[in-house]
């Protein structure tokens, strides 16, 4: 498998390149070639699959330049029950309800049925409703299926090329967190991550991440806001010079392998929630649209799935896009700070590769669509063009939604969610409900306990190995907004 940009100006590559690249060198997305397809014969054979080897099937398919056995390693030392606890005992917060997940030790990412309850044995799903548990990772985000890969394959071929990287990002929330914890320690591999000094992030977000002590992680505290963070990062990035000294790379959502991980779960929610065909439904709160965009690759290659719901909170960018046609990014002012934070985006840098399907994956259109972007701030997709796949809904929740959602979960059926998964949950209420209904559940509540306290009036429960971290001794250093000192901070502690 060869990798394109988006924009056609380079020349295709292959996976290894496109992993430690990133961004392509023209300033578009790295897609494959074209979407392998998967026959309902095959997915029938994937049925008893771990998770482990269901990715290591599906990767495979968009990586020919590792070896099959060398990959099946990563996949089974990624997709390890040890680092991704299954939890169905600690989903309920206060009382107990007897709730037993389907799913066993090994599922990685187990599928939940709302109101499910055993019956001599039988599983019967009650409400048609099931989330799909994509936070059981060290940081209790869904951004762990993906990251916990990306290291182990960033780790496997620097070390075979003698190579060092030292990975640059900004955050403010859970991707700083889960990129962290998917590095720290590897070999050949630096972090210098920026997050803004005050505000933003919640007491156990800033914890998870300035409690690591690992030598190789860097935590830069910026005097200002996210978008402050973001633009040193991009300055830095964007000199080649000292680039290229620094071999300076980036782990965003931009990154394929990221989203190549997270096609897998796709396919392991449908083949868990159906017997032998039939199809199924998803819904997913998008921020950056990457999560959204595996699915739409899976369906790409075959994954019968009838509808996809993309849900926003009040930052409703992708809303509008999907209901009207019109792309108009916001700027950071106009970005509102919400209780779903982790989706509050002023642009979806994903679409891009959306997109690029919705043109018949002719560069050129794709191209003069982002040249209006950059002229006009915005563009509008022609009825006839909308979309490659009809059955894309979307709609958005509030403050108010989100609450009364996590509260009506709880209520209904015992277990409490995040803001996000409520976000996917009230949108999906708000529309015709179809079955079954598969919502993405991308964070747990604890992440989140100021909302969910507010929704229902008491904290969420954490597993013990988190109790008491707001307290561990935090490594950060303290910087004022200024790209030559961050650079002399990279250069001194490589
Ligand atoms: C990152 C994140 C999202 C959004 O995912 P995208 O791939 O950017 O659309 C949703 N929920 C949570 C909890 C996240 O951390």
């Amino acid at each position: 498998m060869k990798y394109i940009s988006t924009r056609g100006g380079v020349p295709a590559v292959s996976f290894r390149e496109v992993l430690l690249a990133g961004l392509a060198p023209d300033g578009g997305l790295y897609v494959p070639e074209y979407y392998p397809k998967v026959s309902g014969e095959q997915m029938a054979k994937w049925r008893d699959l771990s998770y482990a080897d269901l990715s290591f099937e599906i990767i495979s398919l968009f990586v020919d330049d590792i070896l099959p056995a060398t990959l099946k390693e990563i996949c089974s030392k990624t997709y390890d029950s040890k680092k991704f606890r299954y939890r169905a005992p600690e989903r309920v917060g206060g009382r107990s309800t007897g709730f037993v997940g389907d799913g066993n030790v090994n599922d990685i990412t187990p599928l939940i049925w709302l109101g499910q309850t055993i019956r001599r044995g039988h599983i019967k799903p009650d409400s048609g409703l099931a989330l799909l548990e994509l936070s059981n990772g060290p940081t209790l985000a869904f951004k762990d299926v993906a990251l916990q890969l990306v290291g182990n394959l960033f780790e496997y071929v620097l070390g075979e090329n003698g190579q060092t990287l030292n990975i640059l990002g900004a955050t403010s929330g859970d991707t700083g967190s889960a990129a962290e914890y998917a590095l720290r320690g590897k070999r050949g591999i630096n972090v210098f991550m920026l997050s803004p000094h005050a505000g933003g992030m919640s007491a156990f977000q800033k914890a998870q991440m300035y409690s690591l002590q690992d030598a190789n992680i860097h935590n830069i505290a910026i005097r200002g806001t996210f978008d402050e963070c973001q633009d040193i990062v991009k300055s830095v990035a964007e000199e080649a010079p000292f680039r290229e000294e620094y071999r300076i790379g980036a782990v965003n959502s931009m990154n394929w392998a990221r989203i190549m991980a997270q096609i897998v779960y796709y396919f392991k929610a449908y083949l868990a929630a159906t017997k032998d065909d039939g199809s199924v439904n998803f819904a997913v709160p998008s921020g950056n649209f990457g999560n959204a965009h595996a699915c739409h690759v899976a369906r790409m290659m075959g994954l019968p799935v009838d509808s996809l719901t993309i849900a926003t909170n009040e930052n409703d960018v992708l809303d509008v896009f999907f209901r009207t046609g019109v792309y108009r990014p916001r700027n950071q002012a106009e970005t509102h700070i919400t209780s779903s934070p982790s989706i509050d985006i002023a642009k979806a840098s994903n679409l891009e590769r959306f997109m690029f399907d919705v043109v018949s994956r002719d560069p050129g259109e794709l191209c003069r669509y982002w040249d209006l972007l950059k002229k006009d701030g915005s563009f509008k997709v022609p009825e006839s063009m909308r979309y490659v796949n009809p059955r894309i809904r979307s709609g958005m929740s509030t403050h108010s939604d989100r609450l009364e959602t996590i509260k009506h979960i709880y209520k209904e059926y015992g277990t409490l969610i995040d803001p996000h998964t409520a976000d996917a949950i009230s949108v999906v209420h708000s529309g015709i409900l179809r079955f079954p209904m598969i919502v993405m559940e991308t964070a747990q509540p604890c992440k989140f306990a100021d909302t969910v306290r507010e929704a229902v009036g008491f904290e969420p429960q954490r597993r013990d190995s988190f109790c008491g971290l707001e307290d561990l001794p935090q490594r950060v250093t303290v910087m004022d907004p200024d790209v030559l000192a961050v650079k002399k901070f990279i250069a001194e502690h490589v």
